[in-house]
């Protein structure tokens, strides 16, 4: 079994974390002279520092208790904490399973971790092959698993997930930021098992809040605790809080939306595959195509032209674009446009 104090930096196990006003005192009413805030107006107050209205929400609806929840500002805030409590800057490194989610690799930068990369195979799977032998380097401290991966659209198979899980010694990040257009099930039931596993899971697709910057972490209480220890006091602000507490109301709007995004997903993708300009449509769990044509750059430029924006992935896979599902008309405008190319 993986101890994840021996995980921690050092300095961050020795660390006194701020104390902010609100972490001494958190009832709801008083006269509050604790936080220098002014006390006139709406938003004169700071947020919750630990979310504990959302993190009750997001409990009932995720099925794990709050203990084992921390909020970031975006996922992006979470991979960036990820370094800060597990990595050496200099001397430690994570792996990536390419082609992935570009943060993990910027993240890595910034805090001066080397990054190594394993390339997917054909079918966008993990080789474990490749993989075994990097286990016993000590300065491996992270590794990112995403599924869905972005931008391949495809689902890691979770026996090998799961070998990595149970054979590394250090932390495992799953990135689940697109699941909820998957049907496959999320690894959250598996927190409870790997005390080594941070899930991540996010505001910004199937619900719909990627302007309110909130993302999800599921991991087992210390971890947590470590994430908060680090995290800036008010990492998530009230406005936003109450964004995404609103919307975790609305369940059968955001449930109809992932329905018809995914039902979206398959047409695009039968829409597409019958073109002339395409070589392929990947088949995809998220809620974006990756499409391969015959000329990727020159379709991306003559759809920017045509005012519809995608994403040209071919520096790292060869003349593919990444395509988010849009709304029907959306679909319909591009699909259109696609047309008068082809022919
Ligand atoms: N993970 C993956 C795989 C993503 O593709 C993205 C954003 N495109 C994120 C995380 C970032 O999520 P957030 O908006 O919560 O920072």
């Amino acid at each position: 079994m993986v101890d994840v104090n021996e995980l921690v930096r050092e300095n961050v196990i020795k660390l006194t974390p701020y104390s902010c006003a609100r972490d001494e005192f958190n009832g709801k009413t008083g006269i509050f002279m604790d936080a220098n805030e002014n006390p006139f107006g709406k938003l004169n107050r700071y947020p919750d520092p630990y979310q504990r209205e959302l993190k009750a929400k997001i409990a009932k609806i995720k099925g794990i208790s709050e203990e084992k929840i921390f909020l970031g500002n975006g996922s992006d805030e979470i991979i960036d904490l990820c370094f800060r409590v597990f990595c050496n800057p200099g001397s430690d490194k994570a792996l990536t399973f390419t082609p992935t989610y570009g943060m993990y690799e910027v993240s890595a930068s910034v805090n001066d971790i080397k990054v190594l990369k394993v390339p997917l195979n054909e079918s966008f799977q993990i080789d474990l092959q490749n993989v075994k032998p990097l286990f016993s380097d000590k300065n491996l401290k992270l590794i990112f698993i995403c599924t869905p991966n972005n931008p391949t659209g495809n689902s890691m198979n979770s026996s090998d997930v799961e070998f990595i899980l149970s054979g590394f010694r250090g932390i495992v990040v799953i990135d689940e930021a697109y699941i909820d257009f998957s049907n496959k099930p999320s690894f959250i039931k598996m927190v409870d098992k790997y005390p080594n596993l941070i899930l991540m899971h996010t505001f910004s697709k199937a619900f719909g809040l990627a302007a309110a910057r909130i993302g999800m972490a599921f991991s087992n209480p210390a971890i947590i605790q470590y994430l908060n220890k680090l995290k800036p006091p008010y990492n998530i602000s009230t406005i936003n809080q109450k964004a995404a507490l609103r919307k975790l109301d609305k369940v059968e709007e955001y449930n109809g939306q992932i329905i018809m995004i995914r039902r979206e997903r398959e047409r695009l993708s039968t829409n597409l595959g019958k073109m002339k300009i395409t070589e392929k449509v990947f088949p995809s769990d998220a809620n974006f195509l990756l499409v391969k044509f015959k000329n990727a750059t020159n379709i991306y430029n003559t759809l920017v032209n045509n005012n519809i924006i995608t994403r040209n992935r071919s520096s790292v896979i060869n003349d593919c674009l990444r395509i988010t599902v849009g709304k029907k008309s959306e679909n319909d405008k591009l699909v259109k446009t696609l047309k008068t190319i082809a022919i």
